[in-house]
């Protein structure tokens, strides 16, 4: 019994202290959102740009996704007058009061990892997502200018650049789980002709497009890779019957959603609306933190927001088996459908 006593009483203490904590909390979680999977997002007012950037890794140019406007200043070989005049025009065009960023909350975009599936890969269709809605999460740190000080120590100016790789990379990967995703939906009925186009069973083992997988290394040269080299839990995807396209495509999103949040997320504990109860919660780091943590908000009926299966317009769920914005939209696709099983 002592010990039960023993024990209430430190936790008397430990709540007591962590009230005093919890006030303090209160006045800084004002200015904090409202919403656990929020992200707040800054997008440069003064734009973006795409411009040959050396990779600092690989060395190689290789386009990448810079903040600030793209600057076009006389080439070289123009007289030192032209030069200036074009420095100041571009002075003049910058207005100093200007604020450097707008922010917005990811969850002001519940769909958003829906239109980051749909980005076609065209540079332009990326900056108009990246002006937007900002940078990924993805740049490298690289080196503007860097020189040495009269005493030796260096000095440098560094810049933040998004490569077009990455950019590809991450579309791609929402791209295709999207598909399995809607491919896997309960409410439309699973369509399993689309999700044998992203898996196959072969020589005894389950593989997938290599498109769908993040950082394999072969990429481009595989088409089809082993689920049990991508994963170090062998029970993950071998014990897998070889006609369940069902289980191996549930299991594929619930392993690629784990793989994506990592290090993108953070754990925190946050209050409810009422200052009764805390929870803990994760939240994202980064923009594309915030997208996967709304496509797994799908996957565990969190995010309340669905695309509608004919027109694609975004509603709030309010029953958890509608599919359709509309009426109408349900009916067309109802005819379509009909249409299909006709003609087949
Ligand atoms: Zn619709």
């Amino acid at each position: 019994m002592s010990v039960v006593n023993t024990g209430n009483r430190q936790s008397g203490q430990y709540i007591r202290k962590l009230c005093r904590f919890a006030d303090i909390c209160r006045v800084q979680e004002k200015a904090m959102p409202q919403s656990h999977a929020s992200f707040i997002q800054k997008v440069s007012t003064f734009g973006y740009h795409w411009a040959d950037t050396r990779h600092p890794k690989s060395g190689k140019l290789i386009p990448a996704i810079l903040e600030g406007r793209h600057i076009e200043m006389p080439t070289h070989g123009t007289s030192i007058e032209d030069h200036l005049a074009a420095l100041d025009d571009l002075w003049q065009s910058i207005d100093p009061d200007a604020p450097s960023y707008t922010e917005y909350s990811s969850e002001d975009h519940p769909e958003l990892y829906r239109r980051f599936a749909n980005l076609p890969l065209v540079s332009e269709a990326v900056l108009e997502f990246v002006s937007t809605f900002g940078f990924l999460g993805v740049g490298h740190s690289i080196t503007i200018i860097e020189d040495e000080n009269p005493d030796g120590t260096k000095w440098g100016e560094y810049q933040t650049a998004e490569f077009a790789n990455d950019w590809v990379r991450q579309i791609r990967m929402m791209q295709s789980s999207v598909n399995i995703l809607d491919a896997l939906d309960d409410i439309l009925k699973p369509d399993t002709d689309a999700l044998h186009k992203w898996f196959i069973y072969k020589e005894s083992d389950w593989r997938v497009k290599a498109e769908c997988l993040p950082g394999y290394k072969n990429q481009g040269k595989v088409e089809w890779v082993n689920l049990d080299c991508w994963t170090d839990d062998p029970n993950e995807f071998g014990s897998i019957p070889a006609d369940d396209i069902i289980q191996v495509s549930t299991e594929f999103l619930r392993v690629l959603v784990t793989h994506q949040l990592e290090g993108r997320t953070s754990a925190m504990m946050i209050w409810d609306k009422n200052h009764t109860q805390t929870q803990l919660v994760h939240r994202p780091i980064s923009l594309l933190g915030a997208m996967w943590v709304q496509f797994a908000g799908v996957l565990t009926r969190t995010n309340r927001f669905r695309s509608c299966a004919e027109c694609g317009k975004v509603f709030e769920l309010v029953r958890r088996d509608k599919a359709f914005c509309s009426e109408a939209c349900q009916k067309r696709y109802g005819r379509k459908k009909a249409k299909r099983i006709q003609n087949t």
